[in-house]
């Protein structure tokens, strides 16, 4: 029977809370903004996660500012790289470590991650999870155009882990773009639906969109690795690959 040879995570909401980031965000803009704006540090924080809560984006610190009467022009700008440029405080889900520990005595592990280059650096600096990866990629490298679902980033990670696209795995958590360009390349894609995650409840856009298989939890994904219906997967995978011919070639490993 045929195993998986490698599995490739994306990084924000599937190893980690990426409402955490946001907090992080504010708590640093919230600092800077007590000595700059005069705005004790205590009340801007918990005004911004009220409009983080309330749905507010893509213009939060223009509504937060307005609020205090304060000028929009200028400040915007600051705030946001100030949010961009903090070193986060994050934790990864409890079960990340050990699950990354235990998958990498049997398999290749890999990180492609969208999202401005330096962010997501310094997000998995503050993760600890560097050491765990065998290829770490953000598409952000190659400009915004390469960002998921473009089928770059994915050719790419397979080069450099040496391994066949029919024989790999994307985990993802956003239907939207994390499994439609992994899928085009020719490998099999695992949808986390956490209880409580954003994209949970959302349908693919179309059935390309859609993943090979949904998971609810990382604990589960470990369980579908070790199990026969895994290894069934996999036949299917790749007599189907074999079939579409689609894919790019990558160099096994002797
Ligand atoms: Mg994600």
């Amino acid at each position: 029977m045929r195993k998986w040879q490698a599995v490739i995570f994306d990084l924000d909401d599937t190893l980690y809370p990426e409402h955490d980031y946001v907090l992080s965000g504010f708590r640093a803009v919230s600092s800077w903004a007590e000595t700059h704006l005069g705005i004790p540090a205590a009340q801007g924080f918990v005004e911004l996660k009220e409009l983080f809560d309330q749905g507010v984006r893509g213009n939060t610190f223009d509504r937060w500012l307005a609020s205090h009467q304060m000028p929009v022009n200028g400040a915007v700008q600051e705030l946001v790289r100030i949010y961009r440029d903090h070193a986060p405080t994050l934790t990864p889900f409890p079960e990340v470590p050990d699950l990354l520990w235990s998958l990498k005595k049997t398999h290749r592990l890999g990180l492609l991650s969208d999202g401005y280059l330096e962010v997501q650096q310094r997000k998995l600096h503050a993760l600890r999870l560097t050491h765990y990866f065998d290829a770490i990629i953000f598409s952000d490298q190659w400009g915004r155009e390469s960002w998921k679902p473009s089928v770059r980033p994915f050719a790419e990670i397979l080069a450099r882990l040496r391994t066949e696209a029919s024989a790999s795995i994307y985990v993802g958590d956003n239907p939207t773009k994390d499994f439609l360009g992994a899928r085009q390349i020719g490998m099999f894609t695992i949808w986390i639906k956490r209880r409580e995650g954003f994209y949970t409840s959302m349908q693919p856009p179309t059935a390309n969109h859609a993943p090979d298989l949904a998971l609810e939890s990382l604990a589960e994904l470990k369980a579908f690795l070790s199990s026969v219906r895994s290894e069934m997967f996999i036949e299917k995978e790749i007599n189907q690959n074999n079939e579409n011919a689609v894919g790019v070639t990558c160099n096994l490993p002797p």
